[in-house]
C-alpha cells in the first residue's frame, strides 16, 4: 500500500465510524480506538501535506479563525413557515390545499420542527463546499469553517447523489449537552446561557472554529433543493438524504389521511418531552413535489407547508419561598421553592429565578401564584405571575443584601447580573465548593472522596482547604460517621494517587475564577511551570492566545494572595505536579522566547493550528491582533488587507510560512 492509499483507507474508515457514531448513534469501536486511528491519520497527513484534503476527518477539530463572515447570496431562497396554533387552522389549510390542487389524493409528510438555527449546506461532487446561515432568507453568512466541526454534517457523501445541490437543516444543541455546558460555566463563575436555541445560533458565529468543535452541536436535515433531483416526494427526499449520510430524525412520517396527521400531532405533543433536543411543533408538508410546485410560495413562505406549534407546557402553582444558594465562586443564585406541581410528566418543586433583575422585572413575590415552564434549562423557570391571585398584604421582594451563609455584605460588579459574596476565605459553601471542585473528575479526580464527605470533613474541622486533604490520617477519619476502615483507606489512597495528575489539571483544580479546563491548558502550555506563571503580569498573560483581560486579572489576583501562595507551596511539598512533564516538554525549545507572532491567511505546508502550536512549542506567543508589540506576522495566502495596512503602518516584518519554518529549524 502506498502512503496515499494508506491515508485514504484511514479516512474512509474514520468517516464510516463517524457516521455510525454521530448519525446512526450506534458505534462499533471504542472512543479510544477511534482516537488512535485519528492520531495515526493526523501524523501521516502532517508528514505528507501534499495529500491535504478539506474533507478529511482530521479537519473536524477546527482551528480556522474567521474575523468577518462573508455574506453569501442563497441560490435558492430560504423561506419562513406559516404558523398555526390550533387543529382547526391546520384543517383549514388542508382544505385550501385540496381546493387549489383540485385533487383529493393528497398525502402529507409530517416532521418535527427543530428549534435551533437554520442552515443551508452546499455540496458539489459529494463534498461539502459551503455552509451559510439563513440571514434574511435572501443572503446569509458563510460559516463553513464552523460547520465543518459539526460531526453529524458529512464532509463527503456516500451512495448515489446529484452532482450539485443544497440541503437545508437546523443546527441544534441537544438538551444534555446544553446542560453540561452551563454546569461548566457556573463552575467557572460565568453566567449560564439562557437557552439551547440561542446558544446554537451564537455558536455558528464564533470566530474560532476550534471552540465550535468543542460544543456538542448537531445538524438535523429536512430538505434538499437543486435541479435534476431524482426523487418525487418529500418523504423520498428524506430517505435519500439519510442514504447519503445526513442525519434525518426518524420521527418523520408519511401520512395518507388527515386522521393520520392528527395522530402524529397528538403523539408528539407528549412524546416530545423525551427527545434529546427541543422541538416547538410539527411541520406538515404536501408530500408530492409536483404538487408543491403547483402550490408555490407566498411572499414569505411556501403554501405547501404549515408549522403547527405546540402549546408550551405551563403549570400554575404557589411560590412558597425564595431561597438563595451560594456557589464555589461566591455567586448567589435565587431559587423559587414551589408548591409541588406536575409539569411535562415530572413533579416540580423548585424553579430558577436567575438573578435580582429577573425577579424585579416580573415582580415575583413569596405567596404569589406563578406560571412555570420547562425548556432546555436544568431546572424549570418562572415566566410570569397571576396578579389577580396575589394575596392582599403581599410584600415586594427585597433581594438579600447579605450572604445567607456567612452574613457578609454582597457585591455586584458593573455589567454582571449576579450578586457575589466576597468573603472567599471563610464563607462555608465557598470553602467546601472549592474543595469539591479540586477533587472533581476533570481536576484532581480523587477517588474515594465525594462531595458529601468533603462537607463532613469540613464540618468536623478536619479540612479548611484542599491542601489539608494531603495530611488526613486514618486515625482522624475512622471515628467519623459512616466511615468504615475500608473507606478511610480508600480515601487516603485516592488522595495519595492524585500527586500524579498533570500540571494543567492541578492548575484547573486551584479554582481560579474564569480559568476553566481549556484556559488552564493554554496557561500551562505557555508558562510550563507554576513559578513562571505566578511571576507573569496581567499584560504578559494577555499575550497568550485566547487569554483576555478578565482572565488575566483574575489570575494575577489569585496568585497575589498570600494564603493562595501558601497553599500552593504546601501542595508542592506534598509532591503535586506543578510543571509540564519531560514528555510534554519534548520538542519544545526557547528559540522564539520573547517573540510575539500574529498569524494571518491560509497556509500550504502546515495547518494554522499546527503553526500556532509550533510557535508556542518554541517558546513564542501567538496573539490575535497586531500591535506595536508584535514581533512578526506570519502571512499565508489571502492575508486580510486591513491587517496588511496595520502591519505596514507599524513597520512590523511580514514573513512567509517558509521563513517561519526556517526560524525554528
Ligand atoms: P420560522 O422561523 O418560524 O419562520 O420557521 C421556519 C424555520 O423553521 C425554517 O427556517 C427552518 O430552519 C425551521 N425548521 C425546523 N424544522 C423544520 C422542518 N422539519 N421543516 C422545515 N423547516 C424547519
Ligand atoms: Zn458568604
Amino acid at each position: 500500500m502506498t502512503i496515499k492509499e494508506k491515508i485514504e483507507a484511514l479516512r474512509r474508515e474514520l468517516r464510516e465510524h463517524n457516521h455510525k457514531y454521530y448519525v446512526l448513534a450506534s458505534p462499533t469501536i471504542s472512543d479510544y480506538e477511534f482516537d488512535m486511528k485519528l492520531k495515526e491519520l493526523q501524523a501521516l497527513e502532517e508528514q505528507h501535506p501534499e495529500f491535504m484534503d478539506a474533507t478529511s476527518p482530521t479537519m473536524r477539530v477546527g482551528g480556522a479563525v474567521t474575523k468577518n463572515f462573508e455574506t453569501v447570496v442563497h441560490e435558492h431562497r430560504m423561506y419562513s413557515l406559516d404558523n398555526s396554533y390550533s387543529k382547526e387552522e391546520l384543517l383549514d389549510w388542508e382544505k385550501r390545499v385540496l381546493r387549489i390542487l383540485g385533487d383529493s389524493a393528497v398525502s402529507f409528510t409530517c416532521e418535527l420542527k427543530y428549534d435551533g438555527a437554520s442552515i443551508s449546506l452546499t455540496y458539489e461532487n459529494g463534498e461539502l463546499v459551503r455552509g451559510v446561515t439563513r440571514g434574511d432568507g435572501f443572503q446569509g453568512d458563510d460559516v463553513t469553517a464552523n460547520i465543518r466541526t459539526i460531526k453529524s454534517v458529512p464532509l463527503k457523501l456516500r451512495g448515489d447523489f446529484p452532482s450539485k445541490f443544497d440541503v437545508r437543516g437546523e443546527i441544534v444543541l441537544p438538551i444534555d449537552g446544553f446542560a453540561k455546558m452551563n454546569e461548566e460555566r457556573i463552575n467557572n463563575g460565568e453566567d449560564p446561557y439562557m437557552n439551547p436555541r440561542n446558544t446554537a445560533a451564537g455558536s455558528l458565529k464564533l470566530q474560532d472554529s476550534s471552540l465550535v468543535a468543542e460544543r456538542p452541536l448537531e445538524c438535523l436535515l429536512y430538505g434538499i433543493t437543486g435541479s435534476n433531483l431524482n426523487f418525487l416526494s418529500q418523504f423520498e427526499m428524506l430517505l435519500k438524504a439519510r442514504e447519503w449520510g445526513f442525519k434525518v430524525p426518524s420521527a418523520a412520517k408519511l401520512c395518507k389521511t388527515t386522521e393520520e396527521v392528527m395522530e402524529f400531532l397528538e403523539y408528539w405533543d407528549t412524546e416530545r418531552h423525551n427527545l434529546p433536543y427541543e422541538t416547538d411543533g410539527v411541520v406538515v408538508k404536501v408530500n408530492n413535489l409536483q404538487q408543491q410546485e403547483e402550490l408555490g410560495y407566498t411572499a414569505k413562505s411556501p403554501r405547501w407547508a404549515l408549522a403547527y406549534k405546540f402549546k408550551t407546557e405551563q403549570a400554575v402553582t404557589i411560590l412558597n419561598k425564595i431561597s438563595y444558594q451560594v456557589g464555589r465562586t461566591g455567586a448567589i443564585t435565587p431559587v423559587a421553592n414551589l408548591e409541588p406541581v406536575l409539569l411535562a410528566g415530572t413533579t416540580v418543586k423548585r424553579a430558577s429565578l436567575h438573578n435580582a433583575d429577573q425577579i424585579a422585572k416580573l415582580d415575583i413575590r413569596e405567596g404569589d401564584t406563578v406560571y412555570v415552564e420547562k425548556g432546555g434549562e436544568i431546572i424549570p423557570k418562572i415566566v410570569g405571575v397571576d396578579l389577580s391571585k396575589r394575596p392582599l398584604h403581599s410584600i415586594p421582594t427585597r433581594y438579600i443584601t447579605n450572604c445567607p451563609e456567612c452574613g457578609t455584605e454582597l457585591i455586584r460588579k458593573a455589567g454582571e447580573a449576579q450578586h457575589f459574596c466576597p468573603n472567599e476565605s471563610s464563607c462555608p459553601p465557598q470553602i467546601t465548593g472549592r474543595i469539591q471542585h479540586f477533587i472533581s473528575r476533570k481536576a484532581l479526580d480523587i477517588e474515594g472522596l465525594g462531595s458529601e464527605t468533603v462537607e463532613l470533613l469540613y464540618n468536623e474541622g478536619l479540612i479548611k482547604n484542599y491542601a489539608d486533604l494531603y495530611t488526613l490520617t486514618k486515625e482522624q477519619l475512622m471515628p467519623l460517621e459512616r466511615m468504615a476502615e475500608k473507606s478511610a483507606e480508600n480515601l487516603i489512597k485516592g488522595v495519595a494517587a492524585s500527586v500524579n495528575i498533570p500540571f494543567e489539571r492541578v492548575l484547573f483544580g486551584l479554582g481560579i475564577r474564569y480559568v476553566g479546563e481549556t484556559v488552564a491548558k493554554k496557561l500551562a502550555k505557555a508558562y510550563k511551570n507554576i513559578d513562571a506563571l505566578m511571576a507573569a503580569t496581567a499584560s504578559e498573560l494577555e499575550m497568550v492566545d485566547e487569554i483576555g483581560e478578565r482572565i488575566a486579572e483574575s489570575t494575577v489576583n489569585f496568585f497575589s494572595e498570600e494564603k493562595n501562595r501558601d497553599i500552593i507551596n504546601r501542595l508542592k511539598e506534598y509532591g503535586l505536579q506543578f510543571s509540564l512533564t519531560d514528555e510534554q516538554l519534548e520538542g519544545q525549545t526557547e528559540k522564539l522566547k520573547g517573540q510575539i507572532f500574529v498569524v494571518s491567511g491560509v497556509f500550504e505546508k502546515i495547518s494554522r493550528t499546527e503553526l500556532k502550536k509550533n510557535i508556542e512549542d518554541n517558546g513564542g506567543k501567538v496573539s490575535s491582533s497586531i500591535s506595536s508589540k508584535t514581533s512578526y506576522i506570519v502571512a499565508g495566502a489571502n492575508m486580510g488587507p486591513s491587517k496588511k495596512e496595520k502591519a505596514d503602518k507599524l513597520a512590523i516584518p511580514i514573513i512567509s510560512e517558509d521563513d517561519f519554518l526556517a526560524m525554528i529549524k
